[in-house]
């Protein structure tokens, strides 16, 4: 299908440097996160583009586009390849759509901005916070992800305590995409119904060429390490303080021991005492207050970084949370894997008490407070000791028996993660992709 006129094509268009041929250098940049799961790992490891190209243009991703189309070659869109589903990893090979090099700044207004979809978030929140803005909500890959593919393959992170998802209260304004047709057409898409077939859409109905996220105001944010005899107490604090709306908040984390125990640098800095729970915090508020609180649930502050310090320091405390917790966790001891579940607010402890009672030590309690549809809710990413596809079936089940609602990170099918938008994207796909070129093999639905 990639046959030497295609490639010479592909090299008029882009130029001879930015076409990647090597099979070994493209089995790697096909890839992302994909082996956070062992049961994708073994699915996917050998699955991989023929070509990878870098357009720098609008026109030249135009002609990549039209040449594809016309061959009917499988385009599979990438960013910074930070995915953690292998929804990224091209399955029917083709060509892998490196957005990297269109990194724009297009606009920014007194409360958005317009990005190009290769735009590093950190550069977007930099960028922010030299005019008193910033990001919303941002992942915990902020030094690598893109804009594009934030919006196109993420959900939340931190900041979502109080801006909640992707999905949420305005917080992508607007989508400029690209159809799959012989004649690709650019769309604005700025209409919240039509943005269902955008967001999170794994790069499955569209090129994202750029995207327009809300910012707020930049806040003055410190960081504490805070530390608990045990989880429980931990968690209630989290809880407390996540709910508290005499204070901002951007980052609230409750983790079990021993997963602080995985942080070395924290650990040198005596920030996670031996056997304690701690909580990660990124807050504006009174310390003096802050430390009476954690007292009142018999924590204490371990580790602290003012506000000056915030985002300039070689790393912030969010590089220990949401899956970055997991990637430490798994670079300490390669036998975990992860869940990603959902918590009834007001069942949280006893759906804990229950599973930590059947599973024991399998499971290590990760749980990040996020907003999501409007309601503050603990949200886990919870570790597992992992032992085969069977058992991790058998947990999931299990929690969803007790009403843990589970978004499934051993599956890279869109269509079975509760993250689906369902029909927009069926639909937008339908519109936009006519000739089904878009990163296939993802999709259940259609395999
Ligand atoms: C350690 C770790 C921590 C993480 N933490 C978080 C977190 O806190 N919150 C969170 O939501 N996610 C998190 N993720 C997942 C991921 O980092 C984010 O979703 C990130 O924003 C993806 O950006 P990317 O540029 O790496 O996208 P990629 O991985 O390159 O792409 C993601 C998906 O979007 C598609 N895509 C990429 N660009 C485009 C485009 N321009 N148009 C159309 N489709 C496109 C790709 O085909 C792929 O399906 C984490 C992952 C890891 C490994």
């Amino acid at each position: 299908m990639i046959n030497n006129a295609v490639l010479a094509q592909l090299r008029a268009i882009v130029g001879e440097e930015h076409v990647l041929t090597d099979e070994r250098a493209l089995l790697q940049q096909s890839k992302d996160f994909y082996w956070f799961s062992p049961v994708l790992k073994t699915l996917l490891e050998d699955k991989r583009a023929d070509v990878m190209v870098r357009p720098g243009t609008v026109d030249e991703l135009l002609a990549v586009i039209r040449l594809a189309v016309r061959q009917r070659i499988p385009i599979t869109a990438r960013g910074a390849g930070t995915g953690n589903y292998g929804q990224g990893i091209p399955i029917h090979g083709g060509i892998l759509l490196n957005l990297k090099r269109l990194d724009q700044i297009l606009e920014v207004t007194a409360d958005a901005m317009r990005v190009q979809a290769g735009t590093l978030l950190i550069d977007m929140e930099q960028a922010a916070r030299n005019v008193g803005l910033e990001l919303r909500f941002f992942p915990s890959t902020i030094q690598t992800a893109t804009a594009g593919g934030f919006v196109a393959g993420g959900a939340g992170g931190i900041g979502s305590v109080t801006w909640g998802t992707l999905w949420d209260d305005d917080n992508v304004r607007a989508a400029t995409v690209v159809t799959i047709e012989e004649d690709p057409q650019i769309l604005t898409i700025d209409h919240a119904d039509a943005l269902r077939g955008v967001i999170h859409n794994c790069g499955l109905t569209s090129i994202i060429l750029d995207c327009t996220l809300a910012l707020a105001p930049a806040q003055p944010w410190a960081q504490y390490v805070v530390a608990f005899d045990n989880f429980t107490d931990a968690l209630r604090c989290a809880e407390d303080l996540a709910f508290d709306d005499s204070q901002a908040n951007r980052l609230v984390t409750a983790l079990e021991w021993p997963i602080p125990s995985y942080f070395r640098q924290l650990v040198k800095d005596g920030a996670c005492p031996e056997g304690k729970a701690v909580l990660l915090l990124h807050v504006v508020c009174d310390e003096a207050m802050l430390a009476a609180k954690v007292s009142s649930y018999g924590g204490g502050i371990t580790w602290r970084s003012p506000h000056e310090n915030y985002l300039r320091s070689g790393w912030q405390l969010s590089d220990f949370s949401w899956n970055h917790t997991t990637l430490w966790a798994m670079k300490t001891d390669p036998s975990l894997t992860y869940l990603q579940d959902m918590f009834l607010p007001d069942k949280v402890y006893e759906q804990l008490a229950q599973r930590k009672a059947r599973y024991g030590d399998m499971v290590l309690e990760h749980v990040e407070f996020m907003k999501f549809g409007g309601r503050l809710v603990p949200q886990g990413l919870t570790l597992v000791r992992f032992q085969s596809p069977e058992q991790l079936a058998e947990l999931m089940t299990w929690c969803e028996s007790i009403g843990i609602w589970i978004a499934n990170p051993h599956t890279h099918f869109l269509d079975e993660d509760v993250r689906w938008n369902g029909q927009p994207i069926l639909d937008a796909r339908a519109r936009w992709d006519p000739h089904g070129l878009l990163n296939p093999g993802h999709l259940k639905a259609v395999e």
